[in-house]
């Protein structure tokens, strides 16, 4: 038997990168996947226990919409990826508003519009899990990433929260917080030279994979963690280990 065999699973951002390997993992592991991105020429799955669905997770209609289509085929909702998110390097005098307000929308908002439409039917059914990629970036400051460092702080905080909310609903709510992460689409906005520097700065030496952050996410998910809830795990490879 494995892990989520009967299980129905929605990740946001699951075209490719780390929620593209969290799709593939669960599947793997008998999931029934809902993948959800706003790029439907990357969102392209194949694999019997995924369907791809094109949602803006920062539209709260399509959220509502999305959920609603999700319960109406699948008759449940057991496990929630809030992966989705974008970063922006702006130092304060230079932040644009509408960079500032699209960087929360998607990080912080859209965990909010899922969250609160997928948790009634989590608590109707008995349970759930809830993981919200967040970022070691919520955790320490980065240079020039301001918008990006509050927003994945609030949303470390607002997991906590949730978690405290819905503990009485056996909702395990849990935040992972990447470190460097190689070949997604966000980290290939970073220069090599960059890359190469915070490589060097883990102590493992290297960075890591979406399919290790993928195993991290999926153990959250999974019974294996069923005694963790709010807590903000990090796999950053030793680099605020410092
Ligand atoms: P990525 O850019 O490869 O993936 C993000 C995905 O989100 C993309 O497929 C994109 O199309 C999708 N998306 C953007 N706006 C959306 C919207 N409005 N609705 C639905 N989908 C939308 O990035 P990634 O590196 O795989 O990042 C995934 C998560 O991991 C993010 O929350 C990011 O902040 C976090 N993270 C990444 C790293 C890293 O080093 N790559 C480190 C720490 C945290």
């Amino acid at each position: 038997m494995a892990r989520f065999d009967g299980k129905v699973a929605l990740v946001t951002g699951a075209a490719a990168g780390i929620g593209g390997a969290i799709v593939r993992r669960l599947a793997d592991e008998g999931a029934r996947v809902v993948a959800l991105d706003i790029d439907a020429a990357a969102l392209v799955h194949d694999h019997p226990a995924v369907v791809n669905r094109v949602c803006d997770m920062t539209d709260r209609g399509q959220v509502d919409a999305m959920v609603a289509g999700v319960m109406a085929e699948f008759g449940r909702i057991d496990l929630l990826f809030n992966n989705a998110g974008i970063g922006m390097l702006e130092e304060t005098p230079d932040i644009q508003d509408e960079n500032w307000e699209r960087v929360f929308r998607l990080n912080v908002t859209a965990v909010m519009y899922a969250a609160r439409a997928i948790i009634p039917h989590m608590r109707a059914a008995g349970g759930g899990a809830i993981i919200n990629t967040a970022s070691i970036s919520g955790l320490a400051g980065d240079y020039g990433h301001t918008a990006y460092n509050a927003s994945k702080g609030a949303v470390i905080q607002y997991t906590r929260a949730m978690a405290i909310d819905h503990g009485k609903d056996n909702i395990r709510v849990n935040a992972l917080c990447p470190g460097l992460i190689l070949g997604t689409r966000m980290t290939g906005r970073i220069s090599a030279r960059a890359q190469e520097a915070w490589a060097e700065a883990t102590p493992l030496g290297r960075g890591g994979t979406a399919e290790e952050m993928a195993a991290v996410a999926a153990f959250l998910a999974s019974d294996d963690a069923s005694y963790m809830t709010g807590s903000i795990v990090v796999a950053d490879g030793g680099l605020t280990a410092h």
